[in-house]
């Protein structure tokens, strides 16, 4: 079968792989029919990624037609249309009985594919621990509604879960790409007194123009007095970091108002400054990611119910066999770019 595969530090090629099969009971093979590529496979490219393994298959956002399960699998069974997740975990320890399944301390436990073993940037791929991976995608839920259901709408519906929005609030989401997208349709399902989105990309700040008009759209140098404004006590509510500069982690905690949440979504490059004294009598709280995604079946029920749509972002889609077209698309940012999808050979349902 067709793999796109991680050969060295800045080089991914297409390359002819063995069809995966199922190796431990708990695994499932999963036929893809629609992948995506995220900007942590950009991050593997260039080595940004350091436990990722030279050889493997990337991609960890995909849905597809469970192929082949093993003995101990229950939740799902061939011919099942399923969106899988981006971590895998176990289900039974300390981190996973309490929800927090980023942090599975299981040796597969975490983003393990497309990262540590294969992922679905493929015609096929293993999922280990199925029963947790993979969630059904209901009848009236297409391939396309669920594509980002396993990563970065996981980790939009968490970031707001944890940033405790209630109706009162002044939300500010710094970031307007895929993730910050995702993240923005989610904090208005909470429906907050106001929304902000802040972005620098004039494509992006159009995007969030036209999909979500409710959302009042500024840019970094004018977001502190935007928020100072708006916010009923001297700043945002909530914000939520999903750009990942030092410029937005800095307007993150400047912007938020005393006693505010800020939830920090984003994956920096390196290390943030936080001038406590600066911020001294704050009293701020900051939550970290990654995203905990244990919450596929309440988004696709969401999906199901017209509650959520992320169909929109999908502004491009590729054939597996020109998946390197798609990567510099995306990666070089052309053409209006929002997000993706590779079709990798599955009928698209
Ligand atoms: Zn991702
Ligand atoms: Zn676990």
């Amino acid at each position: 079968m067709l793999a796109y595969t991680y050969e060295a530090r800045g080089r991914f090629v297409l390359t002819e792989k063995p069809k995966p099969v199922v190796r431990d009971p708990r695994d499932a093979v999963v036929r893809v029919t629609l992948s995506s590529i995220c900007t942590s496979d950009l991050h593997i490219k260039h080595g940004s990624v350091p436990r990722a393994v030279p050889g493997i298959t990337v991609g960890h956002e995909m849905v597809g037609v469970v192929e082949t399960v093993g003995d101990a699998v229950s939740t799902v069974r061939p011919g099942d249309r399923v969106a899988v997740n981006v971590e895998t975990f176990c289900g039974d320890c300390f981190f996973c009985r309490h929800g927090w399944v980023n942090n599975c301390t299981d040796p597969q436990g975490g983003w393990a594919l497309g990262c540590r073993i294969d992922g679905g940037q493929a015609e096929y791929v293993r999922v280990p621990y199925a029963d947790q991976g993979l969630t059904r995608i209901p009848d009236t839920v297409t391939d396309r509604q669920a594509l980002f259901v396993g990563d970065i709408l996981a980790t939009g519906f968490w970031a707001v879960r944890i940033s405790e929005i209630g109706p009162e609030d002044t939300v500010l989401i710094l970031g307007a790409g895929p993730t910050g997208l995702c993240t923005l349709q989610c904090v208005l399902l909470r429906q907050p007194k106001q929304v902000v989105v802040c972005e620098v990309d004039p494509i992006r700040l159009k995007f969030v123009r036209e999909h979500y008009p409710s959302a009042l759209v500024t840019t970094p140098d004018k977001v502190f007095d935007l928020t100072r404004k708006l916010g009923a006590h001297g700043g945002a509510d909530r914000v939520l970091e999903v750009a990942g500069t030092p410029e937005t982690f800095r307007l993150a905690w400047q912007c938020a108002r005393p006693n505010a949440i800020i939830t920090v979504v984003a994956l920096y490059d390196g290390p943030q400054v936080l001038p406590l004294p600066e911020m001294y009598g704050k009293n701020l709280t900051f939550k970290t990611g990654g995203v905990d995604g244990s919450d596929c079946r309440e988004i696709l029920e969401l999906i199901a119910a017209g509650k959520l749509d992320t169909t929109a972002l999908i502004t491009h889609t590729f054939a597996l066999p020109d998946i390197a077209a798609a990567y510099d698309l995306f990666e070089n940012r052309r053409d209006g770019v929002i997000k993706v999808a590779v079709s990798c050979g599955g009928r698209e349902q």
